[in-house]
């Protein structure tokens, strides 16, 4: 069912579990990162999404803000060698930046589709279809 009335946090919470900011039944991603043109559940039109940058950005502030004050604290109670440092830390930081990542995306998604952004809600702002749109350098 779609929404005229979008609310932000709503759609960025289906955003981040991977759902249509619109429905939240659909899927938003077709792949790991790669958002789907229209929602499979409602018709929802999600190629507008411009979430560019944003996500990694995110994914660095966030994980570092996490694994920086555990890896100090762990370096201050147990000064292990560099090596358990490398084996602890590294798998941990790649599992933790992956998993973020999608979640991210998907609630820059649904903030921008709360926000009419880019497209979003206003189908005369932008009527390109997906095999259309060039991409924007
Ligand atoms: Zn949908």
């Amino acid at each position: 069912m779609k929404q005229d009335n979008r609310k932000i946090l709503p759609a960025m919470l289906c955003g981040a579990l991977g759902r249509c900011p619109a429905c939240g039944e659909g899927r938003l991603f077709t792949r790991y990162l790669k958002v789907t043109d229209y929602c499979g559940h409602c018709g929802e039109a999600l190629h507008h999404q411009r979430a560019d940058d944003a996500p990694p950005y995110f994914t660095i502030v966030i994980a570092g803000h996490l694994l920086v004050p555990a890896l100090l604290v762990f370096e201050t109670v147990y000064r292990p060698p560099l090596w358990l440092h490398a084996a602890i830390w590294a798998p941990i930081t790649i599992a933790l930046c992956l998993s973020l990542l999608p979640r991210i995306k998907g609630a820059i998604v649904g903030l921008q589709w709360a926000n009419h952004m880019h497209g979003f809600g206003n189908p005369d702002e932008d009527p390109a279809a997906p095999g259309e749109i060039e991409p924007n350098l």
